[in-house]
């Protein structure tokens, strides 16, 4: 594991959810990676607690005892409080049609997670949300940027050309021409092994498997390619061509 620099507050966590094992499981991760965790059962508790403070980013369950974390999220979103309105919003989701509420734009929410989550995963995308909304403070250096070079056809990450296998660097491409998007399976694909092409799902998989740890030798603690379940990948760091 890289060093983390050190920093004055460690990044504060809502955490909304009912399911005491899921709560703990949850926090558990995350105050093992340095974050603080409040958490809270209810809606009521932890829109009084939202009141008093922003924290740097609220993972919200969807049903709860006195209500639903989807109308908090929306709540949040119309907050005349700047901190609120642009608080980085996490969903745990237990259904499919919460899912495709929680994917209406209309709620705002900034990611999702469906249950049953890895712990792992979730602190990821934590860490993801929070470096899109330029957290923590206390981070002083320019995010390394990955690049894409047209002309010589290679990708860079902090102007170091990256050693990849051709498939690698197709999807690295791919990704990098889609920021902030989800691309399926089916699309990426179509993108790097061609249309016609005979390989499966899981060959996407393996290859996005290796092009993480080569990323991840270069830029340890980065996790630049997102995994989104039963939906592809997302690239999810600042790009710049
Ligand atoms: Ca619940």
């Amino acid at each position: 594991m890289a060093a983390q620099p050190e920093r004055a507050a460690p990044p504060r966590i809502l955490l909304l959810e009912d399911d005491p094992a899921i709560a703990r499981t949850v926090a558990f991760a995350l105050e093992r990676e340095g974050f603080v965790v409040d958490q809270e059962l209810l809606v009521g508790a932890a829109r009084q607690r939202l009141a008093r403070a922003a924290p740097a980013l609220a993972i919200l369950d969807v049903g709860l005892p006195d209500g639903n974390g989807l109308a908090l999220c929306r709540e949040l979103r119309a907050s005349p409080q700047p901190a609120l309105a642009r608080l980085p919003v996490l969903m745990l989701t237990a259904r499919s049609e919460e899912i495709d509420r929680v994917l209406g734009l209309e709620l705002g929410a900034d990611d999702y997670m469906a249950k049953p989550f890895s712990p792992r995963e979730l602190v990821a995308r934590v860490r993801a949300l929070l470096r899109r909304a330029g957290l923590p403070p206390a981070d002083t250096e320019p995010p390394p940027r990955f690049a894409l070079d047209e002309a010589g056809q290679r990708v860079c990450f902090a102007g170091q050309p990256l050693p990849l296998t051709r498939l690698e660097h197709g999807l690295l491409r791919a990704l990098l021409a889609a920021p902030g998007r989800i691309l399926s399976r089916e699309a990426l694909l179509a993108a790097v092994w061609g249309p016609h092409s005979e390989a499966e799902d899981r060959t996407v998989d393996t290859h996005v498997k290796t092009l993480r740890a080569k990323l991840r030798e270069l830029a340890p603690g980065l996790e630049p390619i997102a995994t989104h379940r039963g939906q592809g990948y997302e690239w999810v760091l600042p790009t710049r061509r």
